[in-house]
């Protein structure tokens, strides 16, 4: 299996597209101005995943389209609610960080799910 073939490919779109692909990484807007980055979540969850790209909203993100074609999306998303995966996207890979969970470790479940939902 190639190993680029399974990263984050970052994909200009003018608008914000209804159905969101694995290992997508969205960036919303027309010339320079960005308006929102879209993703499925990573975690295999199924959300979808809107972060405001418009400076000096609250919170909001910074996303990049890297020449390899990779994406890479700062600082982390933290989801508050469902899965509350907290991950950040660099260079096409998904970063993961400290579970926010009360018991502070993901299950094997968790793992095997993002796994399946990143080969999708
Ligand atoms: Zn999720």
């Amino acid at each position: 299996m190639n190993n680029a073939a399974l990263q984050y490919a970052a994909v200009r779109v003018a608008e914000r597209p209804d159905h969101l692909a694995p290992r997508i990484l969205y960036i919303v807007g027309e010339g320079n101005d960005r308006f929102c980055a879209a993703m499925l979540c990573p975690c295999g969850c199924g959300a979808d995943l809107y972060m405001s790209l418009v400076v000096g909203d609250d919170p909001s993100w910074r996303a990049r389209a890297h020449r390899d074609g990779t994406a890479s999306l700062s600082p982390s998303v933290a989801r508050t609610t469902g899965c509350r995966s907290h991950f950040v996207l660099r260079q096409g890979r998904v970063v993961w960080c400290t579970p926010q969970t009360p018991r502070g470790r993901r299950s094997r479940r968790f793992w095997e799910r993002a796994r399946a939902a990143f080969l999708r």
